[in-house]
C-alpha cells in the first residue's frame, strides 16, 4: 500500500502582521513536511470577524514568501469565510446524528448560570440546559441559536503529542463547546477539524496554546467518524524576562525585522534554533540544511527564549556571507545586495563600501547603511584628536603629508596596496604605527574607534581619501 504523503498546514488568523512566533510555527511545519518530501499548505482562519484586519492576509503571505516559506497552495489559499455553508452542513450533520444540539439559551440566562457558578467557586461552564436526549432537531427558521457539541460526560482523552508524549485530559471537565455561532460562523474548533480533514492534513503542528483544544478536536473527529491527524504542540516563545513576547520587548513581526535590516536567511536560522536542538554545536544553517537536518523529536518541550543578541550575531554572519561568498560575487548578486541597501536610503553603494561592510561589525543592513551614509559626509573633529597620545604634532603632520604624497602617486586602490602604502610611510619615515595609522583613521572617519584606516580608505575611494587627508593637514597647520 502506498504511504500517505505528509501534509502540514499553517493556519494564521488575519489579525495583523505575521508575528515572529507565528513565523516560527510556519517554519517548523514547513521543515517537517519538506524533510519528509511532503507539502506545506496555508489556510486563513478568518471566522472571527471582530478581529479581522483588512490587508493582513496579503501581508502574511508576503512575509512567508520573503522568508522563503511560500506554501505549496499559493495559487489557491482557502479562506474559512468562503466556506461557511460547508461548516454549517457539518454542524447540522452532527445534530442529526445526535452528537450535537441546538442551544437557544438567551445571553441573559447564560450570564446568570455563569454568575451562580462563580458564587459557588466553580469555573464557568454551560449547564447543558438544551441538551436533551432523543430527537432534538428543532425548527430553526426563527430565533437565535448556537450549536453545541455533546462532550462525553466522562472518560479520558489522550493526546499523543509528537513532542510531549501522551497528555491526558479528563473529558468530564470539558464544556459543551459551541461549534456554530449565532452569526452562522463556525468556531475555531469545528472549522479547524473540518478543514484539516478535507485537506488531508497528516500532521497538525501548532503552538502550545492550542494543546487544550486538541482533546475537543479528537472528540469531534470521533463524532464525524474521521481519522484524526497526528499532533505536535510547539514550545512557547518567551521574552528574556520569561513573559509573553510583546511590543514592549521590541519588534514582534517579520515585517518589522525586515524594516530593521534583518535578512530572511538570518531570521530563519534564528527561529529554527528557538526550540529545535540540532544536537551539535553548529550554529549556522541555511533553509536547505535545516530541511535536511530537521527532526521533530529534537524540538524541546521547554519554552524558547527570544535572544536578540543571538539574532544580531546570526544576521551579521549572513550579511558578511552575502557580500563575501565567492558564489555570490557575480554582478547579479552584487546588484541584489545594492538593491537591499537602497531600502535603507543608501544609493550606489561602491565595491569599496561593500567590502568594508563585508569585513563584519554591522548587526543589520540598516546599521551598515547608516554607517556608510555617515562615512560619506566629511567628518567633523577637533584638530587635537589627530595626534596619537604617544605621538607629536610634527610627526603627525609629517605622517599625513607623506601619506598624501604616496596616495597621489598610487594607481591601485585596494586593501593590500593601501596596507603596503601605510606600512611604507611608517618604515621610510622612521615612524611608529601610531604616528601614521591613528591620524589617517581620524582624518578619514573623525572617530577614535572605527574600521581600520585601510578599509576606510578603500571604502571612500582615492579622491575622498585625499580630500580628507588635505583637510587634516590644514587643521594642523
Ligand atoms: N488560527 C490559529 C492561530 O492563529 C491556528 C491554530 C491551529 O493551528 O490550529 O494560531
Amino acid at each position: 500500500m502506498d504511504k500517505k504523503p505528509i501534509i502540514t498546514r499553517f493556519a494564521p488568523s488575519p489579525t495583523g502582521e505575521l508575528h515572529i512566533g507565528g513565523a516560527r510555527t510556519a517554519l517548523f511545519e514547513y521543515l517537517f513536511a519538506k524533510h519528509l518530501g511532503g507539502e506545506f499548505l496555508l489556510r486563513i482562519e478568518d471566522t472571527d470577524r471582530a478581529r479581522f484586519v483588512e490587508g493582513s492576509v496579503e501581508r502574511i503571505i508576503e512575509s512567508l514568501s520573503w522568508l522563503g516559506l511560500g506554501p505549496d497552495n499559493i495559487d489557491l489559499i482557502p479562506l474559512q469565510s468562503d466556506r461557511i455553508e460547508t461548516y454549517k452542513k457539518h454542524a447540522f450533520d452532527l445534530v442529526k446524528a445526535g452528537h450535537a444540539y441546538v442551544c437557544t439559551c438567551a445571553k441573559e440566562r447564560l450570564e446568570e448560570v455563569r454568575h451562580d457558578l462563580e458564587k459557588v467557586g466553580q469555573p464557568p461552564h454551560y449547564d447543558r440546559h438544551c441538551r436533551i436526549d432523543g430527537f432534538e432537531f428543532k425548527d430553526l427558521t426563527e430565533g437565535c441559536y448556537v450549536i453545541r457539541m455533546k462532550m462525553p460526560r466522562e472518560g479520558r482523552q489522550i493526546v499523543h503529542d509528537l513532542i510531549r508524549g501522551d497528555v491526558e485530559f479528563d473529558l468530564s471537565l470539558l464544556d459543551d463547546q459551541i461549534i456554530l455561532k449565532s452569526d452562522g460562523f463556525p468556531t475555531y474548533h469545528l472549522a479547524s477539524v473540518v478543514d484539516d480533514h478535507e485537506a488531508e492534513i497528516t500532521h497538525v503542528i501548532r503552538a502550545e496554546e492550542w494543546l487544550s483544544s486538541t482533546p475537543k478536536h479528537l472528540v469531534l473527529y470521533e463524532m464525524f467518524g474521521w481519522t484524526a491527524p497526528e499532533f505536535a504542540h510547539l514550545p512557547m516563545v518567551l521574552a528574556p524576562d520569561r513573559t509573553k513576547l510583546s511590543k514592549r520587548h521590541g519588534a514582534t513581526s517579520v515585517e518589522e525585522y525586515k524594516k530593521l535590516g534583518y535578512l530572511p536567511e538570518a531570521i530563519i536560522n534564528f527561529l529554527a534554533l528557538m526550540g529545535w536542538n540540532p544536537k551539535t554545536e553548529r550554529e549556522f544553517f541555511t533553509l536547505d540544511e535545516l530541511i535536511a537536518e530537521f527532526r521533530i523529536e529534537n524540538i524541546n518541550k521547554a519554552p524558547a527564549i527570544f535572544n536578540i543578541e543571538k539574532l544580531n550575531n546570526i544576521n551579521e554572519h549572513y550579511i558578511v556571507e552575502e557580500i563575501r561568498n565567492p558564489c555570490l560575487a557575480g554582478r547579479q548578486a552584487k546588484s541584489e545586495i545594492r538593491n537591499k541597501f537602497k531600502n535603507f536610503k543608501l544609493e550606489n553603494i561602491s565595491n569599496g563600501e561593500l567590502e568594508l561592510i563585508g569585513r563584519g561589525g554591522y548587526k543589520t543592513l540598516k546599521e551598515a547603511a547608516e554607517y556608510i551614509s555617515k562615512l560619506r559626509q566629511m567628518p567633523d573633529y577637533k584638530a587635537e584628536l589627530l595626534i596619537f597620545k604617544k605621538s607629536s604634532k610634527p610627526n603627525t603632520l609629517k605622517g599625513l603629508q607623506d601619506t598624501r604624497n604616496k596616495v597621489q602617486d598610487t594607481k591601485d586602490w585596494n586593501i593590500e596596496t593601501m596596507q603596503q602604502l601605510l606600512a611604507d610611510v611608517v618604515s621610510e619615515g622612521g615612524f611608529n604605527n601610531g604616528d601614521v595609522f591613528w591620524p589617517i583613521r581620524v582624518a578619514l572617519s573623525g572617530e577614535e574607534k572605527s574600521p581600520s584606516p585601510v578599509e576606510l580608505a578603500v571604502a571612500l575611494g582615492k579622491e575622498k581619501t585625499l580630500e580628507r587627508i588635505e583637510k587634516a593637514i590644514s587643521e594642523l597647520n
